[in-house]
């Protein structure tokens, strides 16, 4: 079958599927892209309110070597900005500005903590060693989107001495698997200074990508426009390479056998290869292995009940703020990507045991209660702060700004306070709490400019993209992931029982984000492209 013959269905149009659909497409391969949603880009988009642009996921997307070489690499031109991020404590703000560099950073927590001056010693110079790591696996960039058939001098002198430190790296970062808690509660006795260090993470997150962040910081990239621009751009190339993209269809059930799907009104699209670019609890969920070869059905049960074991990672609350100040405000307090504790006492157990047991024992505890949680909890929490004007200054009406103001939260909750029926209600108290935690720190007065505001939850996300717990980018921590999570074996996240399907996205390797999304979207299409009889 040649290329053109070969019906390549991919569903999920987040950065993954569109990614794959962008190379199978430019390929000249028959390309049939599905998403549920009325638009494309999944978890990674912005939308427009009042004027105002939001991002509804990714407040900045690193590079990591792959953002900028995917982009050359399919011929999109797109305008990025860099994005530096800021780091406040109460009333103390530092930016970020060199990923070795960590001066700053050691300074700010030695003035709140000036008992703990050895430990943040010891914290920072591991840190610094991390930083060097990091710079190996993302300070080029990546060879897959490179074409070394042209550039042999750049393979001979630069990526193959790169290699072996690659090489050398990946083995070191595999053995730092540990979660960051356990690993910074082994440096310092001291609680508030691991929470302050860690509490913005996702639980468990292993401490080389906790703690590689700081070079991620540095390393922040954001499209003119918006966070958004970056999916559309791969759109527009996909249609213009033939691609078809189809939006508002929901696909419901997956059947190998005959090599179909079904969409939720009954429509059924036949393919030749499948790629599943979005949730796996869900496909897994809807598929029909009834008339499936004999041999392939064991792998398969076994995989769902795998998945079905594990859950979604953390989730985020985000409120969007209209506010009548203009951006020379914000930016005379921080960057437009800016980590903010109000308090250098540190979530401790609120985040732990008393939210356990919140969840645990939910409806037996009174709203009230429930509320003095969420109260402790904005005070203490960190807030990860995005100023979408302080990067392009038309994402908000002249002399007004907008914020995008989130935190980390369980989706458990949330789901509970919903069961219970009073959601909107507990949107709006948690809102308020936010509001007024910033007012009395970071942004005095605050309250008295707001021209709008609304959120999103767990819930929110989980129903827009179809996450299982809301999850933003892939499995939990907190127990093995079930899917790959080593470097080297990335190319095998992609593969599945089923026949002829592969996988990609944010749950098919761990830690995911962005570039991992893309990269697996990109192995997905080679591997296709690789087994085309035409031989492209
Ligand atoms: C608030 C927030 C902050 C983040 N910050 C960062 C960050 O700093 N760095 C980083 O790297 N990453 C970050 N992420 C995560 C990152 O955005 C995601 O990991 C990434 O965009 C996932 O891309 P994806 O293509 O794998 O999946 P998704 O974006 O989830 O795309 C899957 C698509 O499939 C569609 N779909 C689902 N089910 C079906 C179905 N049955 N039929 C048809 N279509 C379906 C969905 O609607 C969706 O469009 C953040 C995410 C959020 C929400």
């Amino acid at each position: 079958m040649n290329d053109k013959e070969r019906k390549i269905v991919i569903v999920g149009a987040g950065i993954s599927g569109l990614t794959a659909a962008a190379y199978l497409s430019r390929k000249g391969c028959n390309v049939l892209l599905i998403e549920k949603n009325d638009k494309c880009g999944g978890l990674l988009n912005s939308f427009k309110r009042q004027g105002f642009v939001f991002d509804v996921g990714a407040r900045s997307i690193e590079n990591s070597g792959v953002i900028r070489p995917m982009l050359r690499n399919l011929g999109i031109e797109l305008e990025l900005f860099e994005s530096p991020v800021s780091i406040g404590i109460e009333d103390k703000i530092i930016n970020i500005l060199s990923g070795e560099q960590l001066s700053d950073y050691k300074e700010l927590l030695e003035y709140l903590y000036p008992d703990s001056k050895k430990d943040i010693d010891k914290i920072i110079r591991f840190i610094e060693r991390i930083l060097k790591d990091m710079k190996v696996l993302y300070g080029i960039d990546n060879p897959f989107f490179l074409n070394l058939k042209n550039n042999r001098l750049f393979l001979i002198k630069e990526l193959l001495p790169w290699f072996l430190r690659f090489v050398f790296v990946i083995r070191r970062i595999n053995r730092m698997q540990e979660p960051v808690e356990s690993f910074l509660e082994k440096m310092s006795s001291n609680a508030s200074l691991i929470d302050i260090i860690s509490q913005h993470f996702f639980k468990n997150t292993p401490v080389f990508f906790a703690l590689g962040y700081f070079y991620v910081y540095i390393d922040y990239l954001y499209p003119k426009g918006g966070t958004g621009q970056l999916p559309k751009a791969i759109e527009q190339k996909i249609v213009e390479w033939g691609g078809k993209i189809l939006t508002e269809t929901e696909i419901t059930k997956v059947v190998p056998s005959e090599k179909e799907l079904y969409d939720a009104n009954g429509d059924v699209y036949s393919y030749d290869n499948l790629i599943w670019s979005a949730d796996l609890k869900t496909l897994y969920n809807i598929l029909e292995t009834a008339n499936l070869n004999s041999n392939n059905v064991p792998k398969i049960l076994e995989q769902k009940e795998e998945f079905q074991s594990k859950r979604g990672g953390d989730s985020v609350f985000s409120v969007m703020i209209g506010v009548d100040e203009p951006p020379e405000k914000f930016k005379s307090i921080s960057n437009g990507h800016f980590f903010y504790t109000p308090s250098k006492k540190g979530l401790g157990e609120t985040h732990r045991s008393r939210l356990k047991s919140l969840i645990e024992n939910f409806e037996r505890i009174p709203k009230e209660e429930v509320l003095e949680w969420v109260d402790d909890y904005c005070r203490l929490t960190t807030y990860e702060i995005s100023i979408p004007a302080l990067r392009d200054p038309s994402l908000a009406p002249k002399g007004k700004t907008g914020l995008i103001v989130s935190f980390l939260f369980e989706y458990d909750l949330i789901k509970k306070v919903e069961e219970a029926g009073w959601y909107e209600e507990f949107k709006k108290e948690v809102e308020n709490r936010i509001l007024k935690t910033l007012d009395n720190s970071i942004y005095p007065r605050i309250e008295e400019k707001i021209l709008f505001r609304f959120s999103s939850t767990p819930l929110t996300i989980s129903k827009m993209a179809g996450t299982s717990e809301g999850g933003i980018v892939g499995w939990s921590y907190e127990t093995s992931v079930p899917v790959v999570n080593n470097l080297r074996k990335m190319p095998d996240s992609i593969k599945t029982p089923i026949p002829d399907a592969l996988q990609t996205g944010q749950w098919v390797y761990s830690p995911a984000g962005i570039p991992t999304a893309v990269l697996t979207g990109w192995l997905a299409a080679r591997s296709i492209m690789e087994n085309s009889h035409s031989g492209s």
